[in-house]
């Protein structure tokens, strides 16, 4: 695992770990678990390699039917 570098701290050493992650794309809210991510040993902000990243992608753009649906609530920090 070489050149990736954290883009949060810089740090250059990293772990590999399983992460859950949301994406909000277009207005749609999609939850994404068991993704394979580099967390950084320094900040613990976690990393995507752009092949793991295109996979996801493709993966929510398909008709792959979800594990499961959950609700979510929304709220505005203003409010
Ligand atoms: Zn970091």
């Amino acid at each position: 695992m070489d050149e990736m570098i954290c883009y949060n701290c810089g740090n250059e050493s990293f772990e590999n770990d399983f992460i859950n992650k949301v994406f909000n794309i277009n207005g749609k809210v999609y939850s994404v678990e068991n993704i394979p991510a580099l967390i950084c040993t320094h900040c613990q902000e976690p990393l995507l390699l752009p092949e793991t990243a295109e996979k996801i992608r493709v993966l929510l753009n398909s008709n792959t039917k979800p594990i499961r649906k959950i609700t979510a609530k929304v709220y505005d920090y203003a409010v």
